[in-house]
């Protein structure tokens, strides 16, 4: 089965195409299921690099209207890529039981810190990687999510792996374990390149350090494109990322169970 659930498009302001140029490309491909996972927005505050609220019903529509013209020829999913937040958790079960949403994908580019927010791209002390973990557990053992995409993309950060990093990475790889949702090998950070520091060369992510200890768990795995333009839905960053996960001996599952766990 050919699959990709984490797939975006120009609605979130950083990424090329519509729906519809995905599901071409992905028809080119054979692909048989592409899940369309755009940046959620949300309904009091804008945090960028996604749609206006005004949008969400243009895009439940764009892939609504998708799923009608190509049907019987691939299965088109709704979902969103999205944080978790506490304060909005009335918000994300309304887009599952009342937009008809049906998968969300955990994205934690941010997390609460505090009672502020802080960002995973700018973290400077590895502590607060164990505060970004413990995010992900709560929101991971809400129900809400069937994927968790890029696990370790605080590797982005380059900061030395220390003890700090195990115990995120343990929290996490424990949290999916038990909630039965699979963490996501994520072409994108593929797509950044590779860096060399006292490890020696490797991705910021997916990071061997992580999935080492997601392969000792058997955490169930999936491949993701991320793909912010078409032709990066099966382009050779998504070849990569899949010798990574064969090369880890990585528990790679291709069909995503969907279905709310609310
Ligand atoms: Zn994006
Ligand atoms: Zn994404």
């Amino acid at each position: 089965m050919l699959t990709n659930y984490h797939t975006h498009c120009f609605r979130c302001q950083h990424a090329d195409g519509t729906v519809e140029d995905y599901v071409l490309q992905a028809l080119k491909h054979k692909f048989d299921i592409l899940g369309m996972s755009d940046h959620v927005p949300y309904p009091h505050h804008d945090y960028g690099f996604r749609m206006e609220m005004a949008e969400i019903w243009d895009y439940i529509y764009e892939v609504e209207n998708a799923k009608k013209k190509y049907s019987g020829m691939i299965e088109i999913l709704l979902g969103f890529e999205s944080e978790y937040l506490c304060s909005q958790r009335k918000y994300y079960e309304e887009l599952l039981n009342d937009y008809h949403v049906e998968y969300l994908v955990l994205g934690q580019h941010f997390f609460d810190y505090g009672g502020r927010f802080k960002s995973s791209f700018s973290i400077n002390d590895s502590a607060d990687c164990v505060t970004y973990a413990k995010s992900v557990a709560e929101g991971l053992s809400t129900g809400y999510y069937s994927l968790f995409a890029h696990p370790d993309i605080v590797g982005i950060n380059q900061l030395p792996w220390d003890r700090n990093m195990d115990e995120m990475t343990d929290i996490i790889v424990e949290s999916a374990v038990k909630y039965d949702i699979p963490l996501e090998v994520n072409a994108n950070g593929i797509r950044r390149g590779i860096v060399n520091d006292e490890l020696g060369q490797h991705y910021m992510y997916p990071h061997y350090k992580f999935w080492e200890k997601a392969a000792q768990a058997k955490a169930k795995t999936i491949i993701s494109a991320d793909c912010h333009s078409p032709n990066l839905l099966l382009d050779e960053d998504v070849r990569r990322a899949r010798r990574f996960a064969d090369a880890m001996g990585l528990n790679v599952i291709d069909v995503l169970p969907i279905g709310k766990n609310l």
